[in-house]
């Protein structure tokens, strides 16, 4: 980046100069105050591009520092266009700057951003904007101003203390489709990139591309800014982004960001089935549902966490899911941590944090087995059995180790979630 993101900022500085400040600037390093403000704004770009003098350029980030503090008690935050090409920075055309500069964010301040289960939003800091799309550029750039009251930074600071576990308040960036009305998912664009002050974000979560060179990876997070945010001055935040068409809106927020740890922490506080409810569900299996073979049977579920490959330990599921099976929740909220696709592993319908309950009786269940028992049998008289390898009596002692690595029968049901784990590992990965 260096000089050239400097110069990008330092023209955008001058572009929201007054007339006045721009002459006394001018005429106070003995230069001429004549000409439009395009006129002025070439000539002072011009100086700054030519004679690299750091002292003309802090001049410039003073007066812009002013004219930000007498405009933003009214209005905080803007959107600024940057010339799309270092060439058009090094030779300004008039094409180029005889654009609007400056674009105020619509005060219909309708879309919102849907909750997310990871981050709680506390304040807004930028609301919704749109990037508007310039036809025939592939590789668009458009920057905001992020300014943090001193308040916010208070809140900041007390999670960036000497508790380095508590790293909860986040400043950070998220974009969604323009199109769309009313609550609006996270969605980035293709090639994203994002800069702070001139310098690269660390977007660490990406999907995988499925389509290889067709569909660039992005980002499915929101993006953590607070890391490059300056305390003392105006926050510059470029966006660089593929232009494939589709129109985007960029918001910032103030949030809580929570772990893993923390949601399952709170699934066991407040989203815990009880027993009761547990049984009563296995019984309207077993011996409500008269046209159901299954019930001369029992229910056979898995210990075995669908995602995991592992014993459970808290076993879940989502509200609106029909199976018994439960996968671990431990797992399931880390797994959602590093991608949020919030899809149940057993029958793949939405699983949503805040549908998930931990199922108490096979908890207890898991707690009062053997490790080696991997699945049991809820029986139609209200209790449950453990289930041993039942070809255990046909084989030699010499084989006994290869039965105890075979599958046990499974019912429809269960099956299907077992289907995965004769693949290696990277089948999670796959389905995730
Ligand atoms: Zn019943
Ligand atoms: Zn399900």
């Amino acid at each position: 980046m260096g000089m050239s993101a400097e110069l990008l900022e330092a023209t955008n500085m001058v572009k929201s100069l007054r007339v006045a400040e721009l002459r006394e600037f001018l005429s106070s390093i003995g230069k001429s105050k004549k000409g439009l403000k395009k006129e002025l704004v070439q000539r002072v770009t011009g100086l700054l591009q030519k004679e690299k003098r750091p002292d003309l350029l802090s001049t410039i980030q003073e007066l812009y520092k002013l004219r930000q503090s007498t405009t933003g008690k009214n209005r905080r935050s803007q959107v600024i266009s940057i010339p799309p090409s270092p060439e058009v920075i090094a030779m300004p055309t008039a094409e180029c700057l005889s654009k609007p500069d400056v674009v105020t964010p619509s005060l219909v301040s309708e879309p919102q951003m849907i909750k997310l289960p990871f981050y709680q939003t506390l304040e807004t800091i930028v609301p919704l904007v749109p990037l508007v799309p310039v036809s025939a550029l592939k590789l668009q750039t458009d920057s905001i101003t992020v300014c943090l009251t001193p308040n916010q930074w208070t809140q900041i600071r007390s999670s960036q203390g000497s508790n380095s576990k508590l790293k909860s308040f986040q400043v950070v960036l998220r974009m969604c489709y323009t199109e769309s009305v009313g609550v609006e998912d996270d969605q980035y664009p293709p090639k994203i990139s994002v800069l702070v002050n001139g310098i690269e974000c660390d977007l660490q979560i990406r999907y995988a591309s499925s389509k290889e060179g067709l569909e660039p990876s992005r980002p499915c997070c929101p993006i953590n800014l607070t890391p490059l945010l300056r305390q003392t001055a105006v926050n510059r935040v470029t966006v660089m982004w593929g232009n494939y068409g589709k129109h985007y809106s960029v918001a910032v927020y103030l949030v809580r960001a929570f772990t893993s740890t923390d949601l399952f922490e709170h699934l066991q506080n407040k989203a815990v089935e009880s027993e009761e409810h547990c049984r009563q569900r296995i019984c309207e299996k077993l011996c409500c549902d008269a046209e159901n073979e299954i019930a001369t049977t029992g229910l056979q579920v898995s210990l075995i966490c669908p995602l995991a490959k592992t014993r459970m330990s808290a076993p879940c599921r989502a509200q609106p899911c029909a199976h018994l099976q439960c996968f671990d929740a431990a797992f399931y909220l880390q797994m959602n941590e590093r991608k949020p696709r919030w899809t149940c592993p057993v029958c793949h319908k939405p699983a949503l944090f805040e549908t998930l309950q931990i199922d108490s009786l096979l908890s207890n269940i898991l707690q009062s087995t053997e490790e080696d028992v991997e699945v049991i049998e809820y029986l139609s008289n209200g209790s449950w059995r453990p289930v041993r390898e039942e070809c255990e009596s046909n084989k030699t002692p010499d084989h006994s180790s290869l039965s105890l690595k075979s599958e046990p029968v499974l019912l429809d049901d269960v099956v299907d979630l077992t289907q995965c784990s004769t693949d290696d590992d990277d089948c999670i990965d796959d389905k995730w």
